[in-house]
C-alpha cells in the first residue's frame, strides 16, 4: 500500500477514535458558512467568546509544561555526549524537513505561477481592513536581522517569561537544565519538582481535552464565518499551490522521513496523533496543541525522555509548514508585482524563509508578521505590497489552521525518528490495540 495510502487510512482511523471532536469541527464548518460574521455578528461574537477561551484555557498550560519538560528531558539525558547526539540530531531532522518545505514550495510556485493571474483582482475594501496587519509587519521589518537574533539571547529570563517570548525562555532553561545536571546531586529535588510540575500539567490537560469538541467547533466556525467560502474563487492558483505544497510535505514527506530514517509504521504514528493533528487545526497554534501532542506521542510509546526534549523545542523552533505558506506567499507577491525571479533571487527567499519560520512564535497568525523579515531581506516592504496583502490576508486564518498541521506533525514525525533511532520507542505500545488503555 502506498505510503500515502496508509496515511489516510491512519487519519481516517484516528478520527473515527477522536469522533466528537471531528463532529465538533465538522459542525463548526457548517456554522461557519450558514452564519457569516456580515449577517449574524450576534452568533460570531458568542462563538468567538467560546473559542477564545478554550484557546486560553490551553495556553494556560504551556508555560509551565514547557519549563518542565525541558529540564526533565535534558536531565533525563544526562551526560553530554548524549546531550550532543540527541541535540544534533533533531537539529538535522529538523533542518531536512524544513529544507524540504521549502524547496517544494518554491518548486509549486514557480510552476503554477500564482501572482501572475491575481494581479488584476485587487479588492480595495478587504485592503483597508489589513491596515493593521501590515503596519505589524512593519514594525516587525524595522528590526534588522542582528537585532533579531540579539533580542533570541534573554537579558531578564523573568521578563521573558512574563511576556511569553518562547525562543528567550528556550534558550534560558536548556542552559539552566544542563548546569543542574552538572550540578549533580544537590540539585536532585529540584529535578524532582519539576517532574510534579510536569504531571500536574499533563492532568490538567487531560481534563481541558474535554473541552475539546465544544472548542475546537467554536473555533472552526469563526474562522469560517469570517471569510466565507466565496472567496477561494478570488485567489485560488495561489490557494491551490498553499495547499498542494503542505499536502506533499505532510501525504509525501513525512511518511518518506519515517521510512528512510527509522522502522516507524507510517499508519501507526499517523493514527497516534490524529487527536493534536485536529487540535491544531481548530487552534492554529503549536504552541497551544503541545501538551497534546505530548499526551498522544507519550501515550503511544515515544519515552518522556524523547518528548519533553524534542517536542517543546519542536513547537518553538520547528515550523515547516509556515516556511511552505511564507515562501510561496512572498513568491506569489514578486510575481503579481513583476519582479523578475532569478535562481538567486529564489534561493535567497528560501533561505529566508526558513530564518522567518523559526523566529515564527506558535501561535495564530505569527507566520505572517515575520514574513516581512524576508520581504526586508530582498529590499521590499510590506508598504509597497498592499494590495498583494489584502489577497493574502483574505484567507489567512484557514491556511494558518491548515499550516499548524505540518508544524505539530512534523514535530511528532522527527519525535518518533529520534526515538527510534536511541531505542525510546515502545513498539507495542504504538502498534497495539489496546495501547490507550495500557497507558
Ligand atoms: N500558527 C502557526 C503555529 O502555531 C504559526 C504561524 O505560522 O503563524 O504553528
Amino acid at each position: 500500500m502506498g505510503l500515502h495510502m496508509q496515511v489516510i487510512i491512519a487519519l481516517l482511523l484516528g478520527i473515527k477514535r477522536n469522533g466528537h471532536i471531528f463532529i465538533g469541527l465538522i459542525l463548526g464548518i457548517l456554522t461557519g458558512v450558514f452564519f457569516p460574521h456580515s449577517s449574524y455578528p450576534q452568533v460570531y461574537n458568542i462563538l468567538n467568546f467560546v473559542g477564545e477561551a478554550f484557546i486560553n484555557i490551553i495556553q494556560m498550560v504551556v508555560l509551565p509544561l514547557v519549563i518542565s519538560a525541558i529540564i526533565i528531558g535534558i536531565s533525563n539525558i544526562g551526560d553530554s555526549k548524549q546531550l550532543t547526539k540527541f541535540g544534533s540530531k533533531m537539529l538535522l531532522y529538523y533542518a531536512i524537513i524544513t529544507v524540504a518545505a521549502v524547496s517544494i514550495a518554491a518548486g509549486i510556485a514557480i510552476i503554477l505561477k500564482p501572482g501572475i493571474s491575481a494581479i488584476n483582482l485587487v479588492n480595495p475594501d478587504v485592503a483597508q481592513n489589513v491596515q493593521g496587519y501590515v503596519a505589524d509587519a512593519i514594525q516587525y521589518q524595522k528590526e534588522n536581522l542582528v537585532q533579531i537574533f540579539l533580542d533570541l539571547i534573554p537579558k531578564n529570563p523573568f521578563s521573558a517569561l512574563a511576556e511569553g517570548k518562547m525562543i528567550p525562555i528556550i534558550i534560558f532553561v536548556s542552559i539552566f537544565a544542563i548546569a543542574l545536571t552538572k550540578a549533580g546531586e544537590i540539585s536532585r529535588s529540584l529535578i524532582a519538582f519539576f517532574e510534579s510540575v510536569f504531571a500536574a500539567t499533563m492532568k490538567v490537560t487531560d481534563w481541558i481535552m474535554y473541552l475539546a469538541a465544544p472548542g475546537i467547533f467554536a473555533l472552526t466556525a469563526t474562522s469560517v464565518a469570517s471569510f466565507g467560502v466565496g472567496v477561494f474563487n478570488n485567489i485560488s492558483k495561489y490557494a491551490l499551490a498553499i495547499c498542494l505544497a503542505l499536502a506533499i510535505q505532510f501525504f509525501i514527506v513525512y511518511p518518506l522521513m519515517l521510512k528512510l530514517f527509522s522502522k516507524v509504521p507510517v499508519g501507526k504514528l499517523f493514527s497516534a496523533i490524529s487527536e493534536a493533528i485536529m487540535v491544531a487545526f481548530g487552534t492554529a497554534s503549536s504552541s497551544a496543541t503541545l501538551p497534546l501532542t505530548i499526551t498522544c506521542c507519550e501515550k503511544r510509546g515515544i519515552s518522556n525522555k524523547v518528548c519533553s526534549f524534542v517536542l517543546p523545542l519542536g513547537a518553538t523552533l520547528n515550523m515547516d509548514g509556515t516556511a511552505i505558506i511564507q515562501t510561496i506567499a512572498v513568491i506569489f507577491l514578486t510575481q503579481m508585482y513583476g519582479i523578475e525571479l532569478t535562481p538567486l533571487l529564489i534561493i535567497e527567499i528560501a533561505l529566508l524563509a526558513i530564518v522567518a519560520s523559526s523566529t515564527s512564535a506558535g501561535i495564530p497568525g505569527a507566520g505572517m508578521i515575520t514574513i516581512a523579515l524576508i520581504l526586508n531581506g530582498i529590499g521590499l516592504t510590506p508598504q509597497q505590497l498592499v494590495i498583494g496583502f489584502s489577497l493574502i490576508f483574505t484567507i489567512e486564518r484557514f491556511f494558518d489552521m491548515l499550516r499548524t498541521i505540518c508544524n505539530v506533525t512534523s514535530d511528532a514525525v522527527v519525535a518518533a525518528i529520534i526515538a527510534d533511532n536511541e531505542n525510546e520507542l515502545n513498539y507495542e505500545l504504538l502498534c497495539g490495540q489496546n495501547a490507550e488503555q495500557k497507558a
